[in-house]
């Protein structure tokens, strides 16, 4: 029996958030100069993140993304990989990672049963990488890709955070750096997450003009026709060039999100833009067993009526999601804690 939600949405796809500690501080994402963090005795053991993947699997679950903050992060993070590759049902699982640690860690990661890797990488040009992140790594990053490229995962992607007078010139720089390393490039429109106090409407480069500048650049392009739940669209240049957009802001895909995410303490949101979760890790650490478990997360999703993306859409005087005082209030609301 395949459990559906109010809008008849399978749970298919679990993100789960290892830390919420990052080695950057994107101006997108983490701007601030403090953080709270989440407290490390209240961080899931792998055995608890084992125990609770496996049930959301048993639930309907086939796709898992470890994220964070920066997963790479985590300590003893391909022990974890292991012992979710383990499981039968989770037919995809992959990381999402800054690319900082990523030479360090992609072959141990790739043995330990990781099928796919997906980089974050807004620029080429160093000056911007530390502008817009704070830290000096681009050069780690690059290495990073080139060694995911060889350790043989099933794919490799790179996600860019397209924000306008930021990096909106770097788009056909940034597809032809995906083609070098083989890897499919997708870009993202800035959203107005939690985190995000920056945001603004004027800052986010819709998708009309990322196409409308790919095309002037390499001519026409095609959209690939698929049936997916994954929130990127897919285009082909003249060349047979792939790329993807995720258009969050402007074109939100809630009606067929099947995601859900943990963080690393144990909570469970049901839409990035939630204010308020599950305290799973509460349930099993007062003893509820696998049944009564199964039992709360199925009977939360049923309830699930979450449209987020879609309801931040008709917002007139659209800002940021969240000022920094209430986000210091609750931690659970950043991007970098929910797991992006
Ligand atoms: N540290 C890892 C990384 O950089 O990929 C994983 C966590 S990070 C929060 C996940 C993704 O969220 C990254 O691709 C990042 O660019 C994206 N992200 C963060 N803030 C965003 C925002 N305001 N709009 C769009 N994407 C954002």
């Amino acid at each position: 029996m395949s459990l559906a939600d109010q809008l008849g949405r399978p749970l298919r796809s679990l993100r789960i958030s290892v830390t919420d500690r990052c080695n950057l501080r994107c101006q997108y994402c983490m701007p601030e100069e403090q953080y709270i963090w989440l407290r490390r005795d209240q961080l899931l053991r792998f055995e608890e993140i084992q125990l609770l993947a496996g049930i959301f699997a048993d639930l309907g679950v086939e796709k898992v993304r470890l994220t964070g903050g920066e997963p790479l992060l985590r300590r003893d993070l391909p022990v974890l990989i292991r012992m979710l590759a383990e499981n039968p049902k989770i037919k995809d699982l992959a990381l999402t990672t800054n690319g900082v640690l990523l030479t360090e860690f992609a072959q141990t990661l790739r043995s330990a049963g990781l099928h796919r890797v997906t980089v974050s990488l807004d620029t080429l040009r160093p000056d911007r990488f530390r502008a817009l992140s704070r830290r000096d790594s681009l050069g780690a990053v690059l290495e990073g890709i080139q060694t995911a490229g060889a350790a043989g995962f099933d794919a490799l992607k790179l996600d860019s955070v397209i924000v306008r007078g930021l990096n909106d010139d770097e788009l056909s720089d940034l597809i032809d750096y995906g083609k070098q390393v083989n890897a499919e490039v997708r870009f993202i429109e800035y959203m107005d997450v939690g985190g995000a106090t920056h945001w603004s409407r004027e800052k986010v480069f819709p998708r009309a003009e990322m196409l409308e500048r790919l095309a002037s650049h390499f001519g026409p392009i095609e959209p690939l026709r698929e049936a997916s739940s994954a929130p990127a669209e897919r285009f082909r240049l003249p060349d047979g060039t792939t790329f993807g957009v995720i258009a969050s802001t402007t074109a939100p895909f809630c009606r067929s999100c099947d995601r859900s995410r943990l963080t690393a303490d144990g909570m469970w949101y049901l839409c990035l833009y939630a204010t308020s979760g599950t305290d799973l890790r509460a349930a099993l650490r007062s003893g509820a067993g696998q049944d009564e478990l199964r039992a709360l997360i199925s009977g939360a999703w049923r309830q699930r009526t979450d449209r987020g993306a879609e309801e931040r859409l008709g917002i007139a005087n659209r800002g940021p999601l969240l000022s920094s005082r209430l986000l210091r209030q609750d931690p659970h609301l950043e991007m970098h804690t929910r797991g992006g």
